[in-house]
């Protein structure tokens, strides 16, 4: 099997990597920063979804692991001192592999029918360059409401707990296969309305988002922003593609949630 180990590249994290690293090449793996069967993510969430990006064009052939050298996070169940556990795991045991929904975002341009796609792990985020965003939101085809306000936040499941959250969104448990629009300060009054509240679409269901004046944004793909210009619409939907986790113990998601967010 062939590993690779990412490290958020603070000294313990470093410490945990070289470990991670030594003791798998130990038990024979093999090193492989390119083409890993498994990728172990150590750091914290931030770190996971750096690792994600790194290796998104082989998601059908890797599966990720997380150790967090922080707080409890909601990829990375393993602390420093159980490397020894994991890795004698990752080694020795066939893991069982766990599959959570990504989101995928189509950014279509104005001029020559260009497009970018993007995969998120937890979530796209639209703004305007500067002042009010306008947008038009439409479901299915169906022009739904024209948005105005900060922003618009669709996020994958397992990113309802970040950025989401934050927005009043609700936490989805990750095995259903759905995508979250978020308001960010939406403009309410007697001229313009929202819907105010999130709203959670199936896989089947299709958010398009298009300019109505406007044609630069700024849109995020998890951690990464960038300056979208001649915009004509933003496709968001389930992605066919998945992240694959592996498995050695129980996870459970309300505990991650409880643990991270009341006690
Ligand atoms: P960051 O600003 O350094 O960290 C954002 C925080 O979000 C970190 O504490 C991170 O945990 C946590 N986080 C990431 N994914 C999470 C998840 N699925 N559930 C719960 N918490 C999660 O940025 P970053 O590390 O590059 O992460 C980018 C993410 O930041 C974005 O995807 C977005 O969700 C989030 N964000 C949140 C807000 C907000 O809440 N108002 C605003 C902007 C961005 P770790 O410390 O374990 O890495």
């Amino acid at each position: 099997m062939k590993f690779a180990v990412i490290s958020k590249g603070d000294a313990i994290s470093n410490e945990c990597m070289y470990k991670i690293r030594t003791y798998l090449t130990d038990f024979r793996l093999t090193y492989d920063e390119d083409e890993p069967d498994i990728v172990i993510s150590v750091g914290g969430d931030g770190t996971l979804l750096y690792a994600f990006h790194r290796y998104r064009s082989r998601l059908e052939q890797t599966a990720f692991v997380g150790v967090h050298t922080g707080h409890l996070g909601f990829y990375a169940d393993w602390v420093p001192d159980e490397i020894e556990k994991l890795v004698i795991a990752i080694a020795k045991t066939p893991y069982q592999i766990v599959e959570y929904p990504l989101l995928e975002v189509t950014i279509r341009y104005v001029r020559g029918g260009r497009e970018a796609k993007y995969l998120a792990l937890n979530e796209c985020t639209v703004k305007s360059v500067s002042g009010t965003l306008v947008m038009d939101v439409e479901i299915r085809g169906d022009l739904f409401e024209t948005f105005r306000g900060d922003g618009l936040c669709i996020s994958t499941p397992s990113g309802s707990t970040a950025y989401n959250k934050a927005l009043g969104g609700a936490i989805l448990h990750p095995s259903l296969e759905a995508i979250q629009v978020a308001e960010m300060a939406s403009i309410n009054n007697r001229v313009f309305r929202t819907i105010g509240s999130p709203l959670i679409l199936p896989a089947h269901h299709t958010c398009m988002l298009k300019p109505v004046n406007d044609v630069d944004f700024q849109i995020t793909i998890d951690h990464l922003s960038l300056l979208h210009k001649d915009v004509k619409s933003i496709q968001c939907r389930v992605a066919d593609e998945k992240i694959r986790f592996a498995r050695f113990r129980p996870f459970p998601f309300w505990k991650r949630v409880r643990e991270s967010f009341i006690q």
